[in-house]
């Protein structure tokens, strides 16, 4: 991506409640006056987005949901629909590898729930990765472009430009061993830019930021950050520590 401002998302997955998520995303406010250039953004559980955003009223802080399902309304129990979600925060996670690996998420629901989000004026954070047996069978190319070409299907090109995809190999999601900034680049400046611009053009390509996801922390962050390919970062078990956070963002 050209544009300079790169993305540290906190995707804090199933952890803290409303009290204490309402803290974190204040202490994340408060230094972020310190990163300027960055857009720092936190995905909070459902039930704190409203708290959240609250306490985040007036920051430059951004707010993303964790999940969406891809219909606006209907018998689908325990679901979230896109509009629902308006208003509450700006950015979703779609297809995490926890999601694609547990709660039965395929490329093609990814897809459709890109979509939907897009539609509603929300923006989608796309998360794509290969599996370690993926990557050991030398199918990750195959895997990431396969996963790009089904969350891209569906998307309208002119709305297309306020998505970004997260480049997540499960095997460096919590496991403290995150991928070198050369397999980051291989993949992200390699597979995953000639392939959005295969389905979308080289215009949308060009402004889609794309982010690493996987085991970066502090010490780690500065050398994704110095991968021209690489505009930003998915955070996970750093993003739970507002200084810690702050500490990767700032790298950006
Ligand atoms: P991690 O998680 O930073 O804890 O590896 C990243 C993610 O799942 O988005």
């Amino acid at each position: 991506m050209t544009s300079s401002t790169n993305i540290v998302a906190g995707n804090w997955k199933m952890n803290t409640d409303v009290t204490s998520g309402v803290r974190l995303a204040s202490s994340v406010a408060a230094g972020a006056v310190a990163v300027p250039g960055v857009q720092i953004i936190v995905a909070p559980p459902f039930v704190s987005l409203a708290a959240v955003r609250d306490a985040l009223a007036g920051s430059s802080v951004g707010v993303a949901a964790q999940n969406v399902h891809a219909e606006d309304s209907g018998a689908f129990t325990g679901e979230i629909a896109p509009p629902m979600l308006v208003g509450l925060c700006d950015y979703v996670i779609i297809g995490h590898s926890e999601r694609r690996q547990f709660f039965g998420e395929t490329d093609e629901s990814v897809g459709r729930k890109a979509a939907a989000a897009l539609q509603h004026g929300l923006r989608p954070i796309v998360c794509v990765g290969e599996t370690l047996d993926e990557r050991e069978s030398g199918r990750a190319v195959e895997v990431i472009r396969r996963q790009v070409v089904a969350a891209l299907a569906d998307l309208d090109p002119e709305a297309a430009g306020s998505l970004a995809i997260a480049y997540e190999p499960v095997w460096a999601i919590g496991t403290g061993r995150a991928a070198t900034p050369d397999i980051a680049d291989q993949i992200m400046g390699g597979a995953i830019g000639s392939t959005i611009a295969a389905v979308l053009g080289t215009d949308v390509a060009s402004e889609t930021p794309l982010l690493y996801g996987g085991s970066v922390n502090p010490a780690n962050a500065a050398e994704f950050a110095a991968v021209p390919s690489i505009n930003g970062a998915l955070v996970g078990g750093a993003s739970l520590d507002a200084a810690t956070f702050l500490e990767v963002a700032a790298a950006f």
